[in-house]
């Protein structure tokens, strides 16, 4: 269902603490949505409340556990008078390729970066329906549609990230809900600090992206993307566009 304007939206952002989440958060409530700055940074997220003024308010939130996002669900829909979008956007990157990642730290990955989405959805779908209907954007990745080396379990989570976005989608259109993944390439951010700059010259925009540029397209995604359902959306500067290869022209 579309959410126009964009004042009509309450949404749960999680992650808002930092980076893409940070930056969205902020062009929502400036638009006039109610968000909610959902990160198990406490200190930064309130900060970032804060500093959004009356449309935004902070919880407390570990994406991976159940009972938070049922006391993170009942707040929203009580300070905000419902709840009609997720945007499930907390995240980590793991380095180690899968020979090197260890048991351990490749569940642990899972559990925030596909659990987490799995959860949001979960415990958010019934106060969609209840409003009528929303809007869940999942955050995926360029990892989510090509492979990367040493990123093994991170590529793992953002691949399942996108099939649980078309699988979600589906169950939940009878409800008037509508889920999309984005998948970003790199984006300057807490992540990226120790990106490889050198690749990222070799993409066609050759830069980073900045959290502004994401946080344009989720905002679109979110109010006017009103015949888009399951599908994945790319902010990679073209990254997995291709290959440059030196073929003759002629
Ligand atoms: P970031 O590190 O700047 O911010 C991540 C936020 O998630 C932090 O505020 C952190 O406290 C919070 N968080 C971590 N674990 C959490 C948990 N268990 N529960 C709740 N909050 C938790 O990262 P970012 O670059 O803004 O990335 C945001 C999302 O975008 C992630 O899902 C990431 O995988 C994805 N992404 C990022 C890039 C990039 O280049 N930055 C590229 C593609 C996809």
């Amino acid at each position: 269902m579309p959410i126009d304007p964009l004042s009509d939206l309450k949404i749960i952002v999680t992650g808002g603490a930092s980076g893409i989440g940070k930056a969205t958060s902020r062009l929502l409530a400036q638009g006039g949505a109610r968000v909610m700055i959902a990160d198990i940074d406490e200190d930064g997220g309130q900060a970032h409340a804060d500093s959004l003024g009356e449309p935004a308010i902070f919880q407390k939130l570990d994406v991976t556990s159940q009972d938070d996002w049922s006391v993170a669900v009942s707040r929203a829909e009580e300070a905000f008078g419902g709840l009609n979008a997720v945007f499930n956007n907390a995240g980590i990157v793991g380095f180690g390729g899968v020979a090197k990642c260890t048991p351990e730290e490749f569940r642990r990955i899972i559990d925030i970066n596909l659990h987490g989405v799995y959860l949001g959805i979960h415990c958010c779908a019934g106060a969609l329906k209840q409003a009528g209907g929303g809007v869940i954007v999942n955050a995926s990745s360029t990892a989510g549609l090509i492979g990367y080396a040493s990123l093994a379990g991170y590529t793992a989570s953002k691949w399942a990230v996108r099939g649980l976005t078309k699988a979600a989608a589906l169950d939940l259109a009878a409800d008037g809900t509508r889920v999309l993944s984005i998948h970003p390439g790199g984006i300057e951010t807490p992540m990226t600090e120790n990106i490889d700059e050198e690749a990222i010259t070799q993409q066609p925009i050759p830069r980073l992206g900045n959290p502004e540029e994401v946080a344009r397209l989720v905002r679109f995604l979110l109010t006017e993307a009103t015949f888009s359902t399951g599908s994945e959306f790319v902010i990679d500067g073209g990254t997995t566009a291709g290959q440059v290869v030196d073929f003759p022209d002629d």
